[in-house]
């Protein structure tokens, strides 16, 4: 057994910077015993509209409901096309299954992971309600060409910011925000993600206040005046000592999204130093775009084989995503096959997620890359 180790992901190290603050933050809550949509909600979900430059923001109790929400409001259901990637996490698409509708795929840009515009304008059929571009790993869909096109078909735009808060890109000028472009963002708070609760957490944003009324009314169980119903919603709610915690984290999240970024950066430098580009391939941040890093994927040869060396030496990785969406059984019925997305499936292939999180040290990403080194060069 290795006597040093390196996880993917170190949320122990996190909580040391902070502790004081949360505790504080949490003990007001208890003290005050108000537990469901009180002031700390209200408070959070105020900060990330103003975050987000939107006019709405309503808690609830995960990214995979903040989806499910949200398609709920626009009125998406049965019969109905939902056009998303392939290479997401499950509930990207589960969500489009959930409420009735059938997901469509596009395929992916090699380089930056996420789907590409012009397949996704392709897959458009007159049953095409909306689209649900994913940030994937913390980096913007560039969405300026692809939401006035969709605003004029009347197609929804439903960002899937649950990897991405924070994350930005410039174009013309003008400073877009993920889960600030679209009619709506789903934001998830679940404990990994860059902006993680204790527990689990989600938040919808959106630019169109007419969807406050539905989005609110759904969230508990589609009533607006308690014990009557217009419509049938669902229990989903963020939780006063998650969003009193979730205050705490965001007032550090841009100083950590940095240290996300500063990390990147030293992977990509002692990569090239090290003479490894010739078996892997950093991740590619697009002209315009501030990746924030929530995962630091990379390309490479021999995958299985550098992830069992690289455990060997106690330093762990992950594979974000070994199975595509259009692969997964519980998809079957969609009719998709093998070789139906090319880009995806080689993705899936040799992608490999390495240690990243705001305290990882540079001695620590030293190591990493000579036992890389060591196994390329055997
Ligand atoms: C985490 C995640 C979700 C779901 O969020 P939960 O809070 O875990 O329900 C949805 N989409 C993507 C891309 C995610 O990474």
């Amino acid at each position: 057994m290795p006597d040093r180790k390196l996880p993917t992901l170190d949320l122990k190290r996190n909580y040391a910077r902070v502790r004081n603050e949360i505790r504080e933050a949490v003990d007001k809550v208890l003290e005050s015993q108000h537990f469901i949509l009180g002031p700390e909600v209200k408070a959070f979900e105020a900060e990330v509209a103003s975050t987000l430059g939107v006019p709405l923001a309503v808690g609830c109790a995960s990214g995979t409901d903040a989806l499910i929400l949200s398609l709920m409001a626009l009125n998406v259901g049965p019969g109905d096309e939902v056009i998303t990637t392939p290479y997401s996490f499950f509930a990207t698409a589960s969500c489009i299954t959930r409420i009735g509708a059938r997901p469509v795929f596009a395929d992916i840009d090699p380089d930056t992971y996420n789907f590409k515009v012009d397949d996704v304008l392709e897959k458009i059929s007159p049953k095409t309600r909306a689209v649900i571009p994913v940030h994937l790993f913390g980096q913007m869909v560039p969405l300026e060409n692809l939401a006035p096109e969709l605003r004029s078909r009347g197609i929804a735009l439903v960002e899937d910011t649950a990897q991405a808060f924070g994350a930005t890109r410039h174009v013309g000028g003008e400073i877009q925000r993920a889960g600030g472009v679209g009619d709506v963002g789903c934001i998830s708070f679940f404990p990994t993600k860059n902006l993680g609760a204790y527990g689990d957490g989600g938040m919808i944003t959106s630019t169109r206040e007419d969807l406050a009324k539905s989005l609110k009314s759904l969230r508990v169980h589609g009533s607006t005046e308690t014990y009557f119903h217009e419509t049938v919603g669902i229990n989903s709610r963020l939780d006063e000592i998650q969003a009193a915690i979730l205050r705490v984290r965001l007032r550090h999240l841009q100083e950590w999204n940095e240290e996300r970024r500063q990390a990147a950066a030293r992977y990509a430098l002692l990569f090239r130093e090290a003479g490894l580009m010739e078996w892997v391939r950093p991740p590619v941040e697009a002209p315009g775009n501030t990746h924030i890093y929530h995962q630091y994927v990379i390309r490479c040869e021999r995958r299985e084989a550098l992830q069992a060396h690289l455990e060997s030496e106690g330093i762990s990785s992950r594979v974000y995503y070994p199975l595509c969406l259009h692969l997964q059984p519980c998809f079957s019925n969609l009719g998709y096959r093998e070789g139906d997305f090319p880009e995806a499936e080689a993705l899936s292939r040799d992608c490999l997620a390495l240690p990243i999180f705001p305290e990882l040290e540079a001695e620590e990403q030293e190591w990493l890359v000579s036992s890389m080194e060591a196994f390329y060069r055997k």
